[in-house]
């Protein structure tokens, strides 16, 4: 029987290191939904579609395709593995999926990757929303001044020229937004356990996490 661990929680609190290291520890498919919000925008904000014109965003998602190969991400077959890691992509992302005609189009995506193999799942709200019924519910968050440290190197050794108190405060205004919007808002799922990695290194997030696992 497949089986869906769904990991929720902010940007920042290594949702996806942490996903994807139980995903290779249990033979499993990891899957980045973050990922998928970020080349959404990628693919509207190219089109010059304002965030909050809903009718034309539910225009151009139907020409919209988003897969993985490889944990590449591909907008239509394009590789835009690296271009969705930019920063000001984040907060594009935070903005346009507030839009209902792209959760209902991810969410749809998503759900389908879950009904034949067993899936580790990161996201807002993947255990409260996208997969309600899953095996394993984890909400992963820190302070967001340690989120922004980690954000902080990750952008540094990428090359981006950027401050810390400027992501700092990215950070702030996209929980906001992230836990505030209508449509399904960042929340702990119920039944979803609680993981706290500000005083946790990675190795100990991915033990916590596997010791509730059965399939380990
Ligand atoms: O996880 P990541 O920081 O890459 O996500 C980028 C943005 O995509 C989030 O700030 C959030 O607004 C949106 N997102 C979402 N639902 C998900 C995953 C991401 O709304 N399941």
């Amino acid at each position: 029987m497949s089986y869906v661990i769904a990991i929720d929680g902010p940007g920042g609190a290594g949702k996806s290191t942490i996903a994807r290291l139980v995903a290779a520890k249990l033979g499993i498919t990891y899957v980045d939904t973050g990922a998928m919000y970020r080349a959404a925008a990628v693919f509207l904000n190219r089109r010059k579609i304002d965030k909050d014109d809903d009718k034309s965003i539910e225009k151009a998602v139907s020409d919209m395709d988003i897969t993985f190969s490889n944990e590449r991400v591909l907008l239509n077959g394009e590789d835009v593995s690296k271009k969705i890691r930019e920063n000001d992509v984040s907060k594009m992302a935070s903005e346009y999926s507030a839009n209902p005609a792209v959760r209902d189009k991810l969410t749809a995506l998503q759900r389908q990757m879950g009904k034949t193999v067993s899936l580790v799942m990161d996201g807002r709200d993947i255990g409260s929303n996208v997969f309600k019924d899953a095996k394993y519910k984890f909400y992963l968050t820190a302070s967001p001044e340690i989120r922004a440290e980690r954000r902080y190197k990750e952008l540094k050794e990428r090359g981006e020229d950027i401050e810390f108190n400027k992501i700092l405060e990215d950070i702030k205004t996209r929980d906001e937004r992230d836990m505030n919007r209508k449509l399904n808002p960042l929340k702990m799922a119920d039944g979803a356990v609680l993981v706290d990695s500000t005083d946790i290194n990675i190795d100990g997030v991915v033990e916590e996490i596997l010791s509730n696992i059965e399939e380990r």
